[in-house]
């Protein structure tokens, strides 16, 4: 596998990110609330750089791209997800794609009363924006390109590599 970004490249830009974040909340708590299950190691990797008063949380973003489902269609799931309301909310998730899944997921924590969402992404791919979406914090802007690891899968496997790599045909 093509590694693309290897492990302490990610730790050294995940810390300078995770500082910039605790920065500019300057003492507000804040709930966390990560992507499952792409967020993994990102919200792990942050939420240990950020020594304020915290919570995390977790939901589910699914999106149908399979034959036989709508494609676009997202179910978002969040029986995890304690009360937000009045609560400044920072969403984490792995990759910024088309961006449809960040977008729909603010709105859906808008609607449950959140005061504000900052949204940060560990990737984001070029040339792949469908709808116009503007994160707070991007790790790394990466060529399009199906990238695993770090959290990312395919077909559920190779999240627990601590790098991202780019999967070729036939592995
Ligand atoms: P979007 O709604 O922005 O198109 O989709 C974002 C989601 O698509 C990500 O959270 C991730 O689950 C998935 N995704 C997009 N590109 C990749 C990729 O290169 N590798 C993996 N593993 N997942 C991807
Ligand atoms: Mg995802």
């Amino acid at each position: 596998m093509e590694v693309l970004l290897t492990a302490e490249r990610i730790h050294a830009r995940v810390t300078e990110l995770a500082d910039e974040i605790a920065r500019d909340l300057d003492g507000r708590p804040v709930t966390v609330v990560g992507i499952l299950t792409g967020c993994l190691m990102f919200t792990a990797d942050v939420i240990r750089r950020i020594d304020l008063p915290l919570r995390v949380a977790f939901i589910t973003a699914s999106s149908y791209r399979g034959e036989t489902t709508v494609p676009g269609l997202l179910e978002i799931r969040d029986e995890l997800l304690p009360d937000i309301a009045g609560r400044h909310i920072l969403l984490l998730d792995d990759i910024l794609d088309t961006g449809k899944t960040l977008t729909r997921v603010v709105a859906h924590l808008i609607d449950r009363g959140a005061v504000s969402v900052k949204v940060g992404v560990l990737l984001r791919k070029t040339g792949r924006q469908e709808v116009p979406f503007e994160p707070d914090y991007v790790g790394f802007t990466i060529p399009d390109k199906f990238v695993v690891g770090y959290g990312l899968d395919f077909n559920d496997e190779y999240r627990h590599l601590p790098f991202i790599g780019v999967l070729s045909a036939g592995e």
